[in-house]
C-alpha cells in the first residue's frame, strides 16, 4: 500500500504532468489512465521535433502515438516483468535519439488454483512441442504493425463478474507459473462475447493453455486475445466494431470454469484492460 507522503507525492507529480500538457483534465476520457507502472501504460509527451510519422520505439518495438489537444503523445505499454526506474524510448529507430522516462514500482496480490486436469499444470513432452510452436504464433500476434490508429475507449466483451484481476502471481497446483496477463469475466457458457472495439481478426485458433481464442488488432499495436471460447464466429481478416459478436463464452483450455480471458497487448506488453475501460 501507499503511504500518504507518496501518494501526495504522486498526485503532485501527475497534476504537474498534465498541467505541462496543457490538457484539461476532462479531455482525459479518450486515453487511458497514466499508469507507468509494470503491466501498466505509460503516456509520454514527444516535443514538437517528432511528427506523428516518426516512429518511436520501445525495447525495439514500435509503439503507440497520437495526438491529443496539439500534443504528440507515445503509449508505452510496460511488461509485468519490467524493472521500475528509468527506462528509453528511441525516436526514427530502435537505437536512435532517446527519450527517457520513469517506471513505478507495484506489486501485485499472489493467486493459488487448483487445476484438476494435471496434464495443463505438468504438460506431457509431446504437449510442449505444441506449447512452443504456439508460444511463437502468439508472438506474431502482439509484434506485427498495422498502422490504423486505434479507438482507446474499449467496451467489455461480456457483462459478467470480474473473477481474476490482472498481474496476480499464480501458483498452480502450488507450483509458480506466469503471472495473470489479463483479467478474467465469469459468464454462463454459451454466452455471446463481443469485440471490446474496432479491429480486424488478425488470427484464431485452438491452444493448448488458452482454447478457443481470437486476437482482434486494434491498430498501432494494440491487440486483444480473448480466450478459452466455446465457439469461434469470426475469421481471420473480417473487419469488426465494437459491441460486434465474435465468439462465445466457453471452457475451452486450462480453466476452473467458464469466463472469458481477455488480454491486452500494446507493444507486445501484456498491460491491465481495465486500464481501457471502466468495468
Ligand atoms: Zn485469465
Amino acid at each position: 500500500m501507499l503511504e500518504k507522503g507518496q501518494l501526495t507525492r504522486i498526485m503532485g507529480i501527475a497534476t504537474l504532468f498534465w498541467t505541462l500538457l496543457g490538457i484539461p483534465y476532462t479531455d482525459l476520457r479518450a486515453l487511458p489512465n497514466h499508469s507507468p507502472v509494470p503491466g501498466g501504460v505509460a503516456l509520454v509527451p514527444l516535443d514538437k521535433s517528432v511528427t506523428l510519422d516518426t516512429p518511436v520505439f520501445y525495447q525495439s518495438q514500435r509503439v503507440l502515438v497520437l495526438e491529443h489537444s496539439n500534443q504528440l503523445i507515445a503509449l508505452i505499454g510496460i511488461p509485468l516483468h519490467a524493472s521500475p526506474g528509468s527506462a528509453t524510448l528511441h525516436l526514427e529507430r530502435p537505437d536512435g535519439p532517446s527519450i527517457s522516462f520513469q517506471i513505478t514500482p507495484k506489486s501485485y496480490a499472489e493467486q493459488r488454483l487448483k487445476i484438476e486436469n494435471k496434464r495443463k499444470v505438468n504438460p506431457y513432452q509431446k504437449d510442449m512441442d505444441r506449447i512452443i510452436r504456439e508460444k511463437k504464433l502468439i508472438k506474431t500476434k502482439f509484434t506485427d504493425w498495422r498502422d490504423e490508429p486505434p479507438h482507446l475507449e474499449f467496451a467489455a466483451p461480456v457483462e459478467g463478474i470480474l473473477s481474476s484481476p490482472f498481474g496476480l502471481r499464480r501458483f498452480y497446483n502450488d507450483q509458480p507459473r506466469s503471472p495473470h496477463s489479463g483479467i478474467d469475466i465469469a459468464a454462463a457458457e454459451g454466452t455471446p462475447l463481443l469485440s471490446p472495439a474496432k479491429g480486424v481478426i488478425s488470427g484464431t485458433g485452438d491452444f493448448f493453455f488458452n482454447g478457443n481464442t481470437v486476437f482482434i488488432d486494434h491498430g498501432q499495436g494494440l491487440v486483444s486475445m480473448l480466450c478459452h471460447l466455446q465457439e469461434i464466429l469470426v475469421q481471420e481478416g473480417d473487419r469488426v466494431q465494437q459491441g460486434q459478436v465474435i465468439g462465445k463464452v466457453g471452457m475451452t483450455g486450462r480453466v476452473t470454469g467458464p469466463h472469458v480471458h481477455w488480454g491486452v497487448s500494446l507493444n507486445n506488453a501484456r498491460v491491465d484492460p481495465t486500464l481501457f475501460y471502466t468495468p
